[in-house]
């Protein structure tokens, strides 16, 4: 009596195939644009291969300099962070690129912790720096289809009778 059951927690887990190619978000706060940018540029020939997100104003200066078509949401604070967080739910976001400002405070801020939360349930690669980014980027699973396992954290919502 009392005594807790052990549910088995992995067994509403579950599997999202990414494709070879992938659908990846690019996101950066104002002082980190041209980081991004530069970065995105180095390795063009790489994301040309994927398709490619973005906040409205990355997404645009990134279609500028790549010269390659950028799906974009609307502008970061006015709830492209939500927006892209939302296209993680559904799956369609496989990777995000987001290079955040960690000297200056947002005023959508509670949406930044939002959308990182988000990519963290549902796990997603999430660079908020360039070497992080670099690690992705040049990962041999880049090119290749992968499982990536979404842990069923409803279990924890469950009441031990
Ligand atoms: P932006 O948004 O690309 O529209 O500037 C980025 C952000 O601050 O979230």
């Amino acid at each position: 009596m009392g005594k807790k059951k052990n549910h088995h927690p992995s067994i509403m887990d579950s599997i999202s195939t990414m494709k070879p190619k992938k659908n990846i978000a690019l996101i950066a706060h104002d002082h980190r644009k041209l980081d991004l940018l530069d970065w995105a540029e180095f390795n063009r020939e790489i994301l040309s291969e994927h398709n490619l997100f973005g906040t409205g104003t990355t997404g645009s200066m990134a279609a500028e300099r790549l010269d390659l078509p950028v799906y974009t949401f609307k502008s970061g604070p006015l709830g492209g962070d939500l927006q892209i967080g939302s296209a993680i739910i559904d799956n369609e976001i496989d990777i995000m690129i987001f290079f955040t400002d960690p000297l200056m405070a947002q005023p959508h801020d509670v949406d930044v912790k939002a959308l990182m939360r988000i990519s963290v349930v549902y796990n997603i690669p999430l660079a908020c720096n360039r070497s992080s980014a670099d690690f992705i980027i040049s990962s041999p699973l880049m090119e290749k289809s992968y499982d990536r396992f979404i842990v069923d954290y409803s279990q924890r919502f469950k009441k031990e009778l």
